[in-house]
């Protein structure tokens, strides 16, 4: 049985997911808006978007605990950009009332490129992601300020990006993590035409599938 990747469909850009998913074959892409969506996948993408709406839409639509619940037992997950946002531990910048997902004992910062920076784009070396480095294309994207003893970064700002500029305050940020099932990117693969990040995750799956 091909293993199913659901991808989170309450608000943001499902369908390059679930496009970008299905590209790495072997797999099932389908959307989930409900909890009995989520019980019916082994697996979750959540896309970029808006963190403070999908978190509310989120608790509108009875999935916030459900899928609390399959984070922490160990479900795979992967977020891009807002993604991110909701699965990491700790946010800074975020609204008060913003909830968080958790699995990923990290500390991020909401808009942290700035707030006149929405877009920047670099590449970057990628662990795990053989070949040409990764276009990244960042959108009032987070960053990460700190990760706890189980994460691994596996991308990082460089201090030139790929136009020549020097990255500034964002050189050197860690920009893709991995917490055991947990990826996450703070940039948008999914918008790239270049489906290696979701191989990844896609290997992740299966991996983890193979083991229990
Ligand atoms: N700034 C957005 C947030 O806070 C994330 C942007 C994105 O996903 N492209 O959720």
């Amino acid at each position: 049985m091909v293993p199913v990747i659901g991808v989170l469909a309450l608000q943001g850009d499902v369908r390059e997911h679930v496009a970008a998913v299905t590209a790495c074959g072997d797999v099932r892409a389908v959307p989930v808006r409900r909890p009995s969506e989520l019980d019916a996948v082994d697996a979750l993408v959540i896309p970029g978007g808006e963190s403070t709406t999908m978190s509310r839409l989120l608790e509108t639509f009875d999935l916030l605990d459900p899928l609390r619940k399959r984070i922490a037992g160990g479900m795979p997950a992967y977020g891009s950009c807002a993604g991110m946002i909701l699965l990491a531990n700790e946010v800074l910048d975020g609204r008060p009332d913003q909830q968080q997902l958790g699995g990923l004992d990290v500390v991020v910062r909401r808009n942290a490129f700035g707030r006149q920076v929405d877009s920047f784009e670099t590449d970057l070396e990628f662990t795990g992601v053989a070949g040409e480095p990764v276009r990244a294309v960042f959108i009032r994207a987070p960053w990460v300020e700190s990760t706890g003893a189980e994460v691994e970064v596996l991308a990082s700002v460089p201090q030139r990006t790929a136009s020549g500029a020097d990255a500034g305050a964002a050189a050197g940020r860690a920009v893709a993590v991995r917490q055991g099932p947990v990826l996450a990117t703070a940039f948008h693969p999914e918008l790239t035409g270049d489906t290696r990040v979701h191989a990844l995750f896609c290997r992740m799956v299966r991996d983890l599938a193979a083991a229990v």
